[in-house]
């Protein structure tokens, strides 16, 4: 990933007609955990109708607690794909918590047979799963993106894309997503939005943000904005090349981090606030 000095590949990739670079800008708007075909079809036609080509959308989760939904996995991206492809969706991307959901995304991408692709996300309680980084790494077929680890310094999230592409795959964004502390803090995590221009500086992947995951809540601050809101605007103008952010059509019936998704009916304020927090960069 640029940080070894005989390596002077030039930064960025392009996958599925998308660009991927330290220069590109692409938000990745989407369900934190798919649950029906209904609230997945609502959200890719909101986006559509914004002309937006990249989605996230989550079939394998790793959650906490074993009784909580832990996700549809495979039975759900034949679903997914198709209404993905139906509204122009280009690139999804899709956390996998194990090497097998590799060939299950493959196996789904082919019978469906629509032209979308799957960016492979690496969560941020497997930045350190060695054996799944390695995997990912040997295959050719997905590009990644690898959150940093809530509770390990950024040089070991650094090493954790050095797995990917000492494998072999250098398609890595890298995303920050706050890390946690023990001070009690208003938000999940504490937003680390400031490390964009540090990681853009000590390496030459693409760096993303995710305000959902980093902030957890949906709270309004005095000026009417909700704090998810604010943090993306910040992660953008710091130089954030993607925004990852949980939407959903009804959050109060979402399976999975509700009370962090924004409704689709804020997305058209948002993409047009971080297309201005992108002017201001
Ligand atoms: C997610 O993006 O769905 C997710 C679980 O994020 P993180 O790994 O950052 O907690």
């Amino acid at each position: 990933v640029g940080r070894h000095q005989d390596d002077f590949r030039p930064s960025g990739f392009e996958y599925n007609g998308v660009t991927f670079s330290q220069d590109s800008f692409e938000l990745f708007p989407g369900l934190c955990a798919v649950d029906n075909r209904e609230h997945v079809d609502r959200t890719f036609a909101a986006l559509a109708v914004q002309g937006l080509r990249c989605a996230r959308m989550g079939a394998y989760k790793p959650r906490t607690s074993p009784y909580a939904f832990q996700g549809h996995g495979a039975a759900c991206l034949p679903f997914v794909f198709e209404s993905a492809g139906r509204h122009g969706v280009r690139v999804i991307a899709m956390e996998i918590t194990h090497e097998k959901h590799i060939q299950e995304i493959n196996d789904a991408l082919s019978a469906v047979g629509q032209p979308t692709g799957v960016m492979l996300q690496v969560g941020t309680r497997n930045t350190q799963n060695f054996e799944l980084l390695k995997a990912i790494g040997r295959q050719h077929e997905f590009p990644v993106l690898l959150k940093r680890g809530f509770g390990i310094s950024l040089e070991e999230s650094l090493n954790a894309a050095e797995y990917l592409a000492s494998e072999g795959n250098q398609r890595v964004v890298f995303c920050l997503r706050g890390v946690k502390t023990s001070l009690g803090d208003p938000h999940r995590n504490l937003v680390d939005f400031a490390h964009v221009p540090v990681v853009k500086r000590l390496t030459r992947m693409p760096v993303g943000v995710d305000p959902s995951h980093s902030v957890g809540r949906r709270d309004v601050g005095p000026d009417g904005i909700e704090d998810i809101h604010h943090a993306a605007a910040q992660g953008v103008i710091a130089g954030a090349n993607l925004v990852l952010v949980d939407f959903h059509p009804a959050p109060a019936k979402a399976l999975v981090d509700g009370p962090q998704a924004l409704t689709l009916e804020e997305l058209p304020l948002f993409v047009e606030d971080m297309q201005i927090a992108r002017e201001a960069y």
